[in-house]
């Protein structure tokens, strides 16, 4: 028996050409591919010809993933929510609903089970990677919490569970689909890929040639040397390398670079840090950088801030004429903050 192909991970060109119709029956698949994804269902029937609908139905699916379990926590900026989604060889990832203070809200996305980056303050990291998503379920993703949870999002992010970049095939193929208006039809500008920072893989997320597509790397640390006790990339790949590679990034005039600092007061807060960040800020081009207070996990390798010393901290950034904010932790009952994704807390469910 052949294989059922997942429709999330294809753009509509590539599933026209793979259900090999002829040009005018364009439309009526089209309808079809847009109700997957929107409803989450493959109905050929509803769209196709009964004999064309005979002949496609069993050669497509419509991947949904299993939400294993759904926990929340409401906050001043509204309710943050994570879902621990069950793949079909029974590894599970996670996604997280986050709101913007303004109204709408992020989805944030993983793109591998487990990660093999292994950075110190992340729960993910510890576990090592199992294996790279498809493109058809990183998309999944976003189908199956809109359609089975109800959640609706304006933005997309990929900082959940995995390096996105170590995964490049994957993360091209759902960019793909999620830009295709015939899919997801999300603006460039909405969605950001975070990464920890692989020069190759920058240069080649540039070559996919998306102008507005976001870009966000985390720093952590002002030097080399304490980057990479933090972050083993930062062994491989030094802050001037780095910086090089996101100076080469930009694809439009007005592109700011995410740098994300993650706060751990006593490690990445001493004299000369935000020195460190301004320089290399100053090498990589204009940034926005966000502030984000450390969250303890299981293994925690230092404190949360408190509240004068994210001010300090902020404080000493603006100062050197850097664009700065904080952003504040959400989900933090949940495990569903930053760093802590994949962790043993991770699958408390709600009943
Ligand atoms: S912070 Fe991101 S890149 Fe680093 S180990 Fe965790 S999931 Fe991987």
């Amino acid at each position: 028996m052949t294989e059922t192909v997942d429709i999330l991970g294809l753009g509509f060109e590539a599933f026209f050409s793979a259900s090999g119709l002829v040009s005018g029956k364009r439309p009526n698949l089209r309808a079809a591919y847009r109700a997957a994804f929107r409803d989450g269902r493959w109905e050929p029937g509803r769209f196709l010809s009964r004999a064309d609908a005979e002949a496609l139905f069993p050669r497509f699916r419509v991947g949904l993933l299993e939400a294993a379990r759904v926990a929340s926590e409401s906050g001043e900026a509204g309710t943050t929510a994570k879902v621990v989604f069950r793949l079909d060889d029974g590894q599970s990832v996670e996604s997280v609903r986050i709101p913007s203070p303004g109204g709408g809200a992020t989805l944030c996305l993983s793109s591998q089970v487990g990660c093999r980056m292994g950075c110190a303050f992340c729960e993910t990291g510890r576990a090592g990677l199992a294996r790279n998503l498809t493109a058809a379920e990183i998309v999944s993703q976003a189908v199956s919490a809109r359609v089975a949870l109800g959640w609706e999002f304006s933005n997309v992010v990929f900082m959940g569970m995995g390096e996105p970049l170590d995964n490049f095939d994957g993360l091209a193929g759902a960019l793909a689909v999620m830009f295709d208006q015939s899919a997801l039809g999300l603006a460039q500008e909405r969605v950001t890929v975070c990464t920890v920072g692989l020069p190759a893989g920058i240069a080649r997320l540039k070559g996919l040639g998306y102008r507005r597509l976001g870009l966000s790397v985390s720093l952590n640390a002002p030097d080399d040397g304490l980057r990479s006790t933090l972050m083993p990339v930062g062994g491989a790949h030094g802050l001037g390398e780095l910086a090089a590679a996101l100076a080469a990034y930009p694809s439009r005039r007005n592109f700011a670079l995410g740098v994300n600092y993650c706060l751990i007061p006593g490690v990445n807060d001493g004299p000369g840090a935000a020195d460190g960040v301004a320089a290399f800020v100053r090498a990589a081009g204009r940034a926005l950088v966000n502030v984000i207070p450390y969250n303890p996990g299981t293994a925690p390798i230092g404190r949360a801030p408190t509240e004068p010393e994210v001010d300090a901290f902020m404080a000493s950034l603006t100062e050197r004429g850097l664009e700065a904010r904080v952003r504040a932790p959400r989900g933090r009952g949940l495990a569903a903050a930053c760093g802590q994704l994949g962790g043993p807390n991770a699958t408390v469910g709600v009943p």
